[in-house]
């Protein structure tokens, strides 16, 4: 699959509007094991889509529950306690850890002969307590690579409860969890008693269990945090339809993103409100005590902009492991240095985040120390940030924490390396977060790639917008529809039909959608490449009025995080403040052939005399018109692209690119 290297964040000045977020991960992947051990249907509404729900769903499918998926709703059909597929399997579970410990647990009673996999990172997070815990009630579980960790085989076994069971709770509360979630399913004979070994930590996500085993019928009597009875007799039922909440975590970043807003700006949060069964929604507690301005209804959050007045904190986050690490993020900006306490859970998450923190704030310009289970962050003074480029470690929480430094008020650009990994638990979060967004100034990085017809430019213009996570504009596309539109309403292509053009195109609905065009909700995408078409645009691209009518339409594609251009004008008429901007060539024969090729390819018949007349005559259109005649720009970098191939031309662009931003 293709990789976007990295994302360059431009300075944001603040955040307003409304947003709704994609559903908890914690819920989502406790809510579809929940429903594959109860018996029957049930329908999981609001489910997160992400990669971590995708590999517990298809684990679910291996093991024999069937799946309906509508839009962002799965209906499951339960095992109701007993294996379908009793055959060896392997299953993959990525880097969830909300995956596999409760599978490990529950395949375990279920009496699965079945290998779990994942990711190296899932081969370095610990499971050893849960292994022991299950090993005391008779399950047999082999380590396939460094004991104490995955992978792990499972070997059908006797279960037999007659004591206690005892797990640590001090290293990841997901042991209890995936305890909690399974031990149900053995539960016909005596009440089973689990004791928890050692300060329990993240107590939130116990509760979220318990509450959600309550809502599929299982009660859980818990004494303080230490002993918890599930009694006997306990079976799963479904209750149905479920509707997962919008994730507190994934939050988090929004209220800080509406906190750090300059401004009067208000910011909005669907989906979530003060009746949240997730415990990082204490997080807003935390971040008003930073000074963030929350109000919390029912079902959605409120954030006043505020940056200039947040101040440091000395905080036990034990209750909000997940969401603290947004904290670090606001004390960059506060008055007085922050202490986070008793986070050691997050040096066996996705990456020892500690460290992690510590070295990428370093880069901005912080001063941070760590200890075991602690991280103290000095502010970085307002004129003192820098411009860097942010590892993210292959986790979620890294890249979208870092995004926020983008609110600098130094005004540096921020790089978010490898922002996908943001897919984990939230994979539009940057298309989310633009959506939001105020830049500090005209900052919306644009890149024109014009040149002659046949240059390569379309290829290339898209290639590079894919490669930086850019928007792409074809604007060549948009005097093809208009030509492709008029000659279907029977309209002349002549100078004498401009007024009555222009008023067919300002009253069309156009709609794009990647490399899609709709046009009063008809896809024109393909019938606006032939060559006729590509002939008539170059014709009614001549005309002035047009032109003009098109301008606005071309500007609105600069979005955040920056737009790449195709075009003729695109650099001298449409963006001429453009960062980037280079006028793409190759002699007249070279891309006649190019195109024969390429329409040969695409099984449309051609004759390489009449294209390379056909290109000429377009050229010299192109050239010779009074408006906006394609030539280069003054200050646009030179590209002939004849001996180039498109990785070549690719690299080049993109060094260029590079050389103009940081390093
Ligand atoms: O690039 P493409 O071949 O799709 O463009 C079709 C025609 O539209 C070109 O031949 C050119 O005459 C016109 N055009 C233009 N200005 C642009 C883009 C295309 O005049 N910015």
């Amino acid at each position: 699959m293709f990789t976007q290297p990295h994302l360059d964040l431009p300075p944001l000045l603040s955040a307003s509007g409304s947003v709704s977020l994609p559903g908890s991960k914690s819920i989502s992947n406790r809510v579809l094991l929940l429903a594959a051990l109860s018996e029957g249907q049930t329908w999981v509404h609001d489910l997160l889509d992400s990669d971590d729900t995708q590999v517990m769903l298809n684990a679910l499918e291996q093991l024999g529950c069937q799946l309906i998926k509508k839009e962002h709703s799965v209906c499951i059909t339960g095992l109701g306690g007993s294996l379908k597929n009793t055959s060896e399997l392997t299953v993959f579970l990525g880097n969830a850890g909300t995956a596999m410990r409760p599978l490990c647990a529950a395949l375990s009673l279920l009496g699965a002969n079945v290998t779990l996999t994942g990711v190296q990172r899932m081969y370095e997070r610990p499971i050893k307590d849960l292994v022991q815990a299950l090993e005391q009630i008779g399950a047999r579980i082999e380590y396939l690579q460094e004991p104490g960790f995955p992978p792990l085989k499972l070997q059908r076994s006797t279960i037999k409860i007659s004591a206690p069971i005892e797990v640590r709770g001090d290293v990841s509360s997901q042991f209890l969890t995936a305890l909690l979630l399974a031990l149900p399913l053995s539960s016909q004979d005596s009440d089973i008693q689990i004791q928890v070994l050692g300060e329990l930590i993240s107590k939130p996500y116990i509760e979220i269990t318990l509450n959600l085993l309550a809502q599929f019928g299982v009660q859980v009597k818990r004494e303080g945090w230490s002993t918890f009875t599930i009694a006997k007799g306990s079976k799963y039922t479904s209750p149905g339809e479920i509707h997962v909440e919008s994730d507190a975590s994934s939050a988090s970043y929004f209220i800080a993103a509406g906190a750090l807003s300059a401004g009067s700006e208000v910011l909005k949060i669907t989906g979530l409100g003060e009746h949240s069964i997730q415990g990082d929604i204490r997080f807003v507690d935390a971040a008003r005590r930073m000074g963030a301005n929350i109000t919390m209804g029912p079902n959605h959050l409120e954030i006043k902009a505020n940056q200039r007045q947040l101040r440091g904190i000395d905080l036990d986050c034990n209750h909000i492991p997940d969401a603290a690490m947004t904290l670090v993020m606001m004390a960059l900006f506060a008055e007085g240095p922050t202490l986070l306490r008793n986070i050691g859970s997050w040096r066996v998450k996705e990456t020892d985040r500690i460290s992690a923190m510590v070295k990428e704030c370093e880069k901005l310009g912080a001063q941070v120390e760590e200890g075991p289970d602690w991280i103290r962050i000095q502010p970085i003074k307002a004129t003192q940030w820098q411009s860097a480029s942010i590892h993210t470690y292959d986790d979620h929480r890294m890249a979208m924490c870092f995004s926020l430094a983008a609110f600098n008020p130094s005004a540096r650009t921020i790089r978010i390396e490898d922002p996908r990994c943001v897919g984990k638990t939230f994979p539009n979060y940057f298309e989310t977060l633009f959506k939001l967004v105020q830049t500090q100034g005209d900052v919306i990085p644009v890149i024109c790639i014009d040149g002659p017809t046949a240059s390569g430019k379309g290829t290339l213009a898209s290639e590079v917008a894919k490669r930086l996570g850019f928007h792409y504009l074809d604007s060549g596309a948009l005097y093809r529809l208009s030509a492709f539109m008029a000659t279907e309403s029977g309209i002349a292509l002549e100078l004498t039909n401009e007024k009555a053009i222009v008023d067919l195109v300002s009253k069309l609905s156009l709609r794009f959608e990647g490399s899609s065009i709709f046009a009063n909700g008809r896809e024109i995408s393909q019938l606006i490449r032939s060559e006729v078409v590509g002939m008539n645009a170059s014709r009614v691209s001549a005309m002035p009025l047009l032109r003009g009518a098109l301008i606005d339409l071309q500007r609105s594609f600069k979005c955040l995080p920056g737009l790449v251009a195709d075009g003729r004008d695109m650099a001298s008429v449409i963006f001429p403040s453009s960062q980037l901007k280079i006028y793409l060539t190759a002699d007249a024969l070279t891309r006649a052939k190019r195109r024969h090729k390429q329409l040969i390819s695409m099984g449309i018949s051609a004759n390489m005399d009449s294209l390379y007349a056909d290109l000429k005559a377009r050229d010299e259109r192109d050239m010779s018109r009074t408006v906006a005649p394609l030539k280069p720009a003054a200050d646009a970098l030179l590209m002939d692209n004849s001996d180039l191939s498109i990785e070549q031309s690719l690299e080049w662009v993109l060094n260029c690119w590079q050389s103009k931003n940081i390093a």
